[in-house]
């Protein structure tokens, strides 16, 4: 049998999507309190310092800690002079000082991230359109309703929907604007 491998170009290309999933499937914190591992806007040090720690040991257990570590790297989380979350068992200044360090890997490897969001988000649009303006009449068959496939189509747009808002609003952030426009 033939084997189709990736050449290294694309394996770069999809190193995002794929530390993104290996985080999905195997992080500690999945299902926990997102708060814990960021410092309310009013907390004292006194008050955050234990609560960081707590953050801390959990990371240290967590077996996609590198992915995680990495992603947080390339989505450019954590400042040398805030002190307010913990990402892969670091603090914010901490994954400052390792971005510092690693600075011309990560430029390349948001360069590639952008590249790949940005084709990603164009085949989602095209999906988005397709699926929006699909006549369900002509999905119904024997077994399946014309509402069974109304409801179908709804969920189908409102999935890649939803897939098109978080990268926007990913790209945005990362470009300086707060909330999509
Ligand atoms: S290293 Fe920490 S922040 Fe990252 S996925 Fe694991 S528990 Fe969550």
């Amino acid at each position: 049998m033939r084997t189709t491998r990736m050449t290294p170009a694309q394996a770069r290309r999809t190193r995002r999507a794929v530390l993104q999933a290996v985080v999905d499937a195997g992080s500690r914190c999945a299902g926990l309190n997102a708060d814990a591992w960021f410092r309310a806007d009013d907390e004292t040090a006194d008050g955050w310092q234990p609560r960081r720690d707590s953050a801390i040991r959990l990371c240290t257990g967590c077996p996609v800690r590198a992915a995680c570590e990495e992603l947080a790297l390339r989505n450019g989380d954590g400042e040398h002079d805030a002190d307010e979350l913990v990402r892969a068992g670091l603090t914010g200044p901490e994954l400052a000082a390792v971005r510092d360090h690693q600075a011309d890997r990560l430029a390349v490897a948001a360069d590639l991230d952008r590249d790949t969001e940005g084709r990603r988000l164009d085949e989602l649009t095209v999906k988005l359109r397709f699926a929006a303006t699909k006549n369900p009449d002509k999905s119904a068959g024997a077994v399946r309703t014309v509402a069974a496939s109304q409801a179908a189509q709804n969920a189908e747009v409102r999935n890649l929907a939803g897939q098109v808002r978080e990268i926007r609003t990913t790209r945005r952030a990362r470009a300086g604007w707060e909330v999509a426009a």
